[in-house]
């Protein structure tokens, strides 16, 4: 990796404009599976290799990462480092409170390792980051801000300050609010869930088992994920879903004032909670790119879809598509097509466009489905139970759940096999 704080190379063949979770999977991923490319990565924030990390990708979230984004992360050569820093979910435990009716997926079943893995994000970071500053092909600029994008007849044309570079493909993985794709005239559909996300990890009396919690409360859902013990204490990640207001004052609560709050919400499934450590609150909102690819552009991640964390399907599916996106660049490039040549890019959104729909209306209507009274609850409770007695449906739910139900990018990998060099 070269580290260059503020200066933009004149051109290069692929432009990332943010050093997210996505930003630098894509990084990864081009230098592992087209090493010929020159890639550019221009982040906002300070590059640090080392403490902490100041994207806010890599803040005190945690995320589960799927079975097809385990793959991707082979490919990259970032899994061996990883595995040992994951909790793997084992057992899903899915609950409506006060109502009958709960099912279990266990990832036994469905001879899976784990239903899912969760990782800190700022961990994801530091490995992330760890394996670009092993990789010579891939160039950071940071701290720069783009601020603007611009049509030319043989690229894109990035602007910042006085600054310009020609790219063949710039890609947008700015994450929501893309101030960039509102300067192009990108629209996103936005829909408002009326409600914030309040995250923390929590202390645990006991062992979780590997046993992840979905429980829908008349407020919203919450999950409770493993995470691996640290310093002899058992965690969990809590992603607990709230009227805004309410996850305000919860957010700035006495701790046992939170974790009695808590406790009474979930119960004592997972034994009493000890330890309430960092609280943020994410506003929760759908949003939708109205468009994904032009001549010389593309938008991933965030910055294309932003969904409801329930799921736990945003990160995944931002990696099954950045995946595809290499798929079809390296494609093109055997073809002599540059990598912002819009046949490529149109021949990834069309491989991609059905899963990506498939996912957004499944985290979408998860949230809605639990959160409305009237019929619905009773029939909420019998889904629940059919989804515990019939096998068949519980392999589809944790074969979409891991991402295994769509078609995996192919990808070629040039760099051996382990971290990238
Ligand atoms: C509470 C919560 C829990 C979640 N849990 C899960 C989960 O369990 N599983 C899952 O799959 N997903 C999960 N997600 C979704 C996941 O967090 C997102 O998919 C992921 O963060 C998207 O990353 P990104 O790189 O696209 O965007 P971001 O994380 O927003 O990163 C964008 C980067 O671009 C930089 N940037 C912005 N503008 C510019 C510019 N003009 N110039 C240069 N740089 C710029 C920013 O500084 C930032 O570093 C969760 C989300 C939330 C809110």
């Amino acid at each position: 990796m070269t580290l260059d704080p503020a200066t933009l190379p004149e051109r290069t063949d692929v432009a990332i404009i943010g050093g997210g979770m996505v930003g630098l999977s894509l990084a990864l991923l081009l230098a592992r599976s087209c090493p010929e490319l020159s890639v550019v990565v221009i982040e906002a924030h300070a590059f640090s290799l080392a403490g902490d990390l100041e994207q806010p990708s890599f803040d005190a979230r945690c995320t589960a990462v799927s079975e097809s984004s385990r793959a991707v992360f082979e490919h990259i050569g970032v899994w061996a480092r990883l595995a040992s820093l994951v909790a793997p979910i084992t057992t899903v435990h899915v609950s409506d409170r006060g109502k009958p009716g709960i099912t279990r997926l266990e990832a036994a079943e469905q001879g899976l390792e784990g239903l899912g893995f969760v990782v800190e994000n700022r961990v994801l970071g530091q490995v992330l980051m760890a394996a670009v500053s092993n990789c010579p092909a891939i160039r950071i600029v940071a701290p720069l801000r783009v601020e603007r994008l611009v049509p030319d007849a043989k690229g894109m044309v990035i602007e910042s300050g006085d600054q310009r570079c020609l790219a063949s493909l710039a890609v947008v993985a700015e994450g929501a609010g893309s101030t960039t794709l509102e300067q192009l005239g990108i629209h996103t559909r936005v829909t408002d869930y009326g409600q914030s996300a309040l995250i923390a990890n929590i202390g645990l009396e006991r062992p979780h088992a590997g046993v992840a919690y979905e429980r829908f409360t008349d407020q919203g859902p919450l999950a409770l994920l493993p995470l691996p013990d640290a310093g002899g204490e058992h965690r969990a990640a809590l992603v607990w879903t709230l009227p805004p207001t309410q996850a305000q004052e919860l957010a700035s609560a006495p701790e046992e004032v939170f974790l009695a709050a808590l406790q009474e919400r979930f119960g004592y499934r997972a034994g009493t909670f000890v330890r309430r450590g960092q609280c943020s609150t994410y506003s929760l909102r759908l949003s939708v790119a109205e468009e994904q690819v032009r001549r010389y552009l593309a938008v991933v991640g965030n910055a294309a879809h932003f969904l409801h964390p329930v799921a736990g399907q945003g990160f995944n599916l931002a990696l099954r598509d950045v995946a595809r996106l290499v798929e079809a660049v390296v494609a093109g490039w055997r073809r002599d097509l540059a990598p912002g040549d819009l046949a490529v890019l149109e021949d990834y959104l069309s491989g991609q466009e059905g899963d990506q729909w498939q996912t957004i209306l499944f985290s979408d209507s998860l949230p809605r489905t639990f959160a409305t009274g009237g019929a619905l609850p009773a029939l909420r409770s019998i889904g629940l139970i059919t989804l515990d007695l019939v096998p068949a449906l519980r392999t589809e739910f944790a074969r979409f759940g891991a991402g295994l139900a769509v078609r995996a990018a192919r990808l070629p990998r040039f760099a051996g096999e382990g971290a990238l060099p």
